[in-house]
């Protein structure tokens, strides 16, 4: 690991949280991420209402990169739109493969800035990407499922 002492302990933070980590009662929609290089499993439910992510919740497990920032995209999509969710993944996904590099832009990402180090060791670079890749899937299924017709 070569994270600054700073990021390091983001990521230790947030790996270990339990704020996202309870299941949802009626989540209109579920998508599980799988990254077999490094055996990182996780799944992802999100409570959509009007359009706004209500709450997101994480279950499954997977390493401290992996769970770190599945957590910290948990927190930052919670009580925004499904469009500025998406568009914020597009954000970290453009931060890790270094399409994006204006440090305005990034600052959007708020501690997810702590993975940004990761883009340089390319092992772990799945592992960083993987619940962002999750969230668009979910998205992706929410738009073409109908709404309304769950519970
Ligand atoms: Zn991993």
């Amino acid at each position: 690991m070569e994270l600054g002492d700073l990021y390091t302990e983001i990521v230790t933070q947030y790996s270990c949280s339990q704020r996202h980590r309870h299941p949802l009662e009626h989540p209109d929609v579920t998508m599980r991420g799988v990254n077999p290089s490094c055996g990182d499993d996780i799944s992802l439910a999100l409570e959509v209402e009007g359009g706004i992510i209500k709450k997101a919740a994480i279950s499954g497990s997977g390493c401290a990169i992996s769970e770190a920032s599945a957590a910290i995209m948990a927190d930052m999509i919670e009580g925004k739109s499904t469009e500025e969710a998406d568009r914020l993944a597009e954000l970290f996904l453009g931060m890790i493969r270094k399409t994006v590099t204006d440090e305005n832009e990034l600052e959007e990402l708020e501690d997810a800035l702590a993975l940004q180090n990761i883009s340089n060791m390319p092992a772990r670079v799945k592992c960083a990407v993987l619940a962002w890749h999750t969230l668009q899937g979910a998205l992706k299924k929410l738009e073409t499922s109908p709404q309304g017709t769950v519970g």
